[in-house]
């Protein structure tokens, strides 16, 4: 296989227009909105006349309620209410398979594939949900300038995968807002603290969300600003604390009455929702009552006091699940702890002091708190805003992909046109060729992932190239092409060179995909190196010796023609045992085979030659 990289980096685009350009922080439980004039990032105040949108929607009749005004219907309208709907947005229904019972409204999955969310009697997809939050974020900004808003910029959890980014924009466009751009919410963090600070430095940025941990590391030098690595959990979040809390009260409530907390959506809801308001009440006192209804309706209450040292050692060990993807990080960026000059918290969780000692455990420096951590990522969204409008040319900012891309190749490998951490935008083109004579059609795997087995990475696309001409194996050449645009998003191509017939997919939502969590999968590639390489060298084996093998068969006739009886059969069956080893993948047993065959045809070939030649006129 002939391999020809090629890596191109394009620059940031500006606009001819003069509407202004908001930076949306599109949260799992609370989403802002901000601009920046005159050259200074603030965030626009809410319809409701808040700093934050909480991340929450009520239908009722037919008609959405967004913000406060829907928290509140929470309780009162479980099967009306959305919450976490960024949970779901891009995923599909294995994927989500782990965090489903907990959530207090249905999901489905719809005729073509996307998940559906129960509201009453209707049924929604993550994306319209997201639209709607984004429409009143829109509403409140329009409000607040007196002015259209049109564009905007939304930023994502780095580990968002293509389809996650692509359902966020997808529910921007739905919203009536042109997205200039989808940013990641540490890289926007770190942009809004490193415009405030004015330094050189790297920075770790440790983002704990709603439902989701990243830790990103950037490099700020004159100006421009450069993510290193980025590393992620995407089930480990503030939620998971709340979840925490419910299960232990749940327990205690069964132990001492028998009754079911989690018994029904309501109670659930109503559960979490105490939980949650506990884990706040803790990050400001030494003690917070956790208080709930036992029997909705019925008046029964439960009570109980924590302190805030047993909720700490309740979620210390959650906590630090953490430092795994702080390690990773590191090691991805080829640096070390003492090479971080700053710590950065963001995320709602990282008010609470025992998430701000993990961070300083895990990096040996107290976090800077210098810039609101709520408001952090939606500053950091606008001044981006501002760039991509043109106002701003003293900064650039460079960001990379989480996880390696590439394509399956012959024999289930996986082969990296793009490995992870590559600056985006980018793009990478390799060349194939078929295996078999003839082959008519090529199919494109695309995939992302670290590990050497192509089915142990994440399946993004398939697609088929068709047309190639038919010619022996190993002539046509088919070259594949990836692009990443500065979104994270992935367009892939296949050409085959001699027909010039092409085939393209731009990476789609890929819904309902049972799919190994990223940072699982980073993990297992680590623990697996071993076997994968076995694997791969395995796979290097096998492609060698099956043409030989192919070409030994074919030619068993000319054998009997022209051979001794016993040396033709001792070819036959140097071909039967190859053939078995080659099912049993006894790799040493191929090889050995493979060479003994070449051996033992050697006069074979002699004779077929001469006899070709005799034949010749
Ligand atoms: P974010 O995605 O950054 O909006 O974070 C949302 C998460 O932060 C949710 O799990 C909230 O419960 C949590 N959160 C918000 N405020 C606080 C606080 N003061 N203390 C602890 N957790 C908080």
């Amino acid at each position: 296989m002939a391999h020809d990289h090629e890596h191109e980096h394009e620059h940031e685009k500006t606009e001819g227009d003069d509407s202004p350009v908001v930076g949306i922080d599109l949260g799992t439980t609370n989403s802002l909105v901000a601009v920046v004039e005159y050259g200074i990032p603030r965030v626009l105040l809410s319809r409701e006349g808040e700093r934050m949108i909480p991340s929450v929607v009520t239908i009722h009749d037919g008609k959405p309620t967004v913000g406060y005004a829907a928290k509140r219907e929470k309780i009162r309208r479980p099967g009306e209410t959305v919450f976490s709907a960024k949970r779901l947005l891009g995923r599909g229904l294995e994927d989500i398979a782990g965090i489903q019972g907990q959530l207090p409204y249905e999901v489905l999955r719809g005729e073509d594939g996307q998940l559906r969310i129960k509201v009453g009697e209707n049924l929604f997809t993550a994306i319209e949900i997201s639209a709607m939050i984004l429409r009143e974020l829109k509403a409140s900004a329009e409000a607040a300038l007196g002015k259209t808003v049109k564009r905007a910029v939304i930023t994502v959890p780095a580990y968002f995968n293509d389809s996650q980014r692509q359902a966020t924009r997808a529910a921007g466009r739905l919203a009536g807002l042109e997205v200039l751009r989808i940013v990641n919410e540490p890289t926007a963090a770190s942009l809004a603290y490193g415009l405030q600070q004015k330094k050189q430095g790297i920075i770790a940025v440790y983002d704990l969300g709603g439902g989701t941990f990243d830790l990103s590391i950037l490099k700020l030098r004159d100006g421009i600003f450069e993510v290193l690595a980025t590393h992620g959990n995407t089930q480990l979040g503030g939620d998971d604390l709340d979840r925490a809390i419910a299960r232990k009260m749940a327990e205690e409530v069964k132990l001492a009455t028998k009754i079911d907390l989690f018994s029904s959506p309501l109670q659930t809801a109503a559960v979490l929702e105490a939980s949650e308001k506990l884990k706040i009440a803790l990050s400001e006192s030494e003690r917070a009552m956790f208080s709930v209804d036992l029997c909705i309706g019925a008046g029964k209450r439960f009570e109980r006091e924590w302190t805030v040292s047993e909720f700490n050692s309740l979620v210390k060990p959650l906590l630090l699940e953490t430092r795994e993807s702080c390690f990773h990080a590191l090691d991805d960026a080829e640096l070390t702890f003492e090479d971080i000059t700053d710590v950065v918290l963001v995320g709602g969780p990282t008010r609470l002091k025992i998430v701000q000692q993990t961070a300083e455990e895990i990096f040996g420096r107290v976090p800077n708190t210098s810039v609101h951590p709520d408001e952090v990522v939606a500053m950091g969204a606008a001044i981006q805003a501002d760039i991509l409008a043109g106002n701003n040319q003293e900064f650039l900012l460079l960001d990379v992909v989480p996880l390696s891309l590439g394509i399956e190749t012959y024999g289930g490998l996986m082969e990296p046109l793009i490995p992870r951490n590559s600056r985006i935008p980018t793009s990478a083109r390799e060349s194939f060729t078929t295996f078999v004579d003839n082959q008519t059609g090529v199919d494109v795997h695309v995939l992302q992932g670290e590990r050497e087995k192509a089915s142990d990475n994440r399946s993004l696309a398939r697609f088929k190239l068709k047309g190639i001409e038919p010619s022996p194996a190993g002539f046509p050449r088919v070259e594949v092409t990836f692009l990443i645009d500065a979104d994270g998003i992935l367009q892939v191509e296949a050409r085959d060179l001699r027909s010039g017939k092409e085939a393209s997919v731009e990476v789609k939502p890929s819904f309902g995909l049972a799919e190994a969590e990223i940072e699982t999968m980073l993990e297992t590639a680590k623990s697996n190196e071993l076997s994968d390489l076995d694997f791969k060298r395995w796979i290097e084996v096998r492609n060698q010796a099956e043409p030989v093998l192919r070409a030994a068969e074919k030619k068993i006739p000319d054998a009997f023609r022209l051979l001794p009886r016993e040396e033709a059969e001792k070819i036959e069956s140097i071909c039967r045992t190859m053939r078995q080893a080659i099912e049993r993948q006894d790799s040493a047993g191929v090889q050995n085979l493979k060479y003994e065959l070449n051996a033992a045809t050697t006069r074979l070939a002699e004779r077929v030659i001469a006899e070709a030649l005799q034949k010749a006129p």
